[in-house]
């Protein structure tokens, strides 16, 4: 891609409403754009990351036997009246009317409309366990939207919803979600908590947060230290527990492994047996004929969120740091002069190289060689490969790592080498 003529609107300016680092980073950057409160378009460095996100989190999803749907971002009010839920759920929900004067509402989760979908097709114990997943968008009329995407009105989430047999299987499959957020988190460069959570509004007994640790974040964790080194095993018994929660009268912790810090809420899983199969009559037949109401769980991960809760936790003075797993591209490759011949050459024959196996931005633009590197910085692609006209006469040109700021020198053939060499398409390039 070139940045010529890629749409990343970067500015120097703070906006004077971001409060904090991501905000201003994902505005700086040119990654959203606001269009209402707590509403925001997506732009295309955003886009990237953001699918980057999702793949990670369904290829995870897959794994674990769950199946890719789309619920709809519009329900008929009637299924959260079946529940019980379309008047408890309160101001949250966008409630709208179509022209016949029918009752709808933008999707703020999904456990109705799941469990309808589960009703209408599984009538027997066989069809059991289930369970559906999707990426989409959901609404909620939050009361105080704030720290841009981090709390959105509109924002994406995966949400899953699981059917099984008995509390064994769903603590099962339960147990199943949970190791498979751990993996999908540390897939993106992060470091999940796990915390004891209440349930809140969708009820039932069972139910962790998955947070990560930053000091902008609206939860306050406390947690024993061993809990940052333990095996994804042990993170099912060793968690953190929120405010809230905490007494330091009964608490395990002895004072000196005590850790509190804030933290920001990525996942949510719950199991909530049967309070929606009783609700909406979704039950199967077991081998003798009769009715059982399936356990039921659902599982969030904020996607949206997800993109500035990455850039608290992997951020410097001068920009975003992407971890490599979910960065807008792989590699920054900054022409320092473009209008040297012998820059132009070089830059454009790692560009060709690249091309078709790895995802490069290149910044061709005619701007100064600040705003470039400033740029670059910003945008945080996490490595940098810069030709300017100072090495290029014996062949030089430097890879920088946005990260540890590691600058090597090495001709332009070496690029190519070492990033074609990590290339799953290398026989074909
Ligand atoms: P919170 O306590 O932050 O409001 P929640 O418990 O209401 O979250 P869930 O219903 O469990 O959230 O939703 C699953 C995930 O969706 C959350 O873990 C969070 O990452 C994300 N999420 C929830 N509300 C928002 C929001 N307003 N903006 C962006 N992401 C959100
Ligand atoms: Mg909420």
């Amino acid at each position: 891609m070139l940045f010529s003529n890629f749409f990343a609107p970067t500015s120097k300016n703070i906006p004077a409403d971001a409060k904090i680092a991501s905000h201003v980073l994902m505005l700086r950057s040119g990654m959203i754009s606001q269009t209402a409160s707590g509403i925001y378009c997506w732009l295309p460095l955003a886009v990237r990351v953001m699918e980057k996100i999702t793949r990670i989190i369904c290829e995870e999803q897959d794994k674990i036997g769950a199946q890719k749907v789309y619920f709809t971002t519009i329900q008929p009010a009637n299924l959260w009246v079946e529940s019980g839920r379309y008047d408890s759920y309160g101001k949250e929900m966008l409630r709208i009317k179509d022209r016949k004067d029918n009752d709808f509402l933008y999707s703020p989760t999904n456990e109705e409309q799941a469990t309808d979908v589960f009703r209408k097709y599984v009538k027997s114990y066989k069809g059991l366990p289930q369970m559906f997943y999707q990426v989409h968008w959901k609404f909620r009329d939050e009361v105080r939207p704030r720290f841009g995407v981090m709390r959105g009105r509109e924002f994406l989430m995966k949400d899953g919803y699981s059917f099984d047999v008995d509390f064994a299987g769903a603590k099962r499959t339960y147990d199943n979600i949970f190791k498979s957020y751990v993996k999908t988190f540390r897939r993106m460069g992060l470091v999940p908590i796990p915390v004891q959570a209440d349930s809140g509004a969708i009820g039932g007994n069972m139910s962790h947060e998955f947070q990560i640790l930053a000091e902008t974040g609206e939860s306050t964790l406390y947690y024993d230290k061993k809990l940052l080194s333990v095996s994804d095993g042990e993170l099912m018994t060793t968690f953190a527990v929120t405010d809230e929660k905490f007494d330091p009268k009964t608490s395990q912790i002895s004072e000196k492994d005590l850790v509190v810090s804030k933290g920001i809420e990525v996942g949510h899983i719950f199991y909530f047996g049967t309070k929606y199969s009783k609700s909406m009559e979704a039950f199967v037949l077991n081998e003798n004929g009769e009715k059982i109401y399936p356990e039921m769980g659902s599982y969030g991960i904020g996607v949206s969120r997800l993109v500035a809760a990455i850039i608290e936790a992997s951020h410097d003075d001068h920009g975003i740091i992407w971890p490599e797993s979910v960065a807008p591209f792989d590699l920054a490759l900054l022409n320092l002069h473009p209008r040297d011949g012998e820059c132009v050459a070089a830059a454009a024959k790692i560009y060709g190289a690249f091309s078709g196996c790895r995802e490069v931005l290149y910044d061709d633009r005619d701007v100064s060689v600040g705003e470039k590197l400033a740029d670059a910085d910003l945008i945080g692609i996490p490595w940098q490969v810069v030709v300017g006209s100072k090495n290029i006469g014996e062949n030089i040109v430097e890879l920088r790592n946005r990260k540890t700021k590691e600058v090597i020198k090495m001709s332009p053939e070496n690029v190519i080498e070492r990033f074609l060499s990590k290339c799953c398409c290398h026989q074909s390039c």
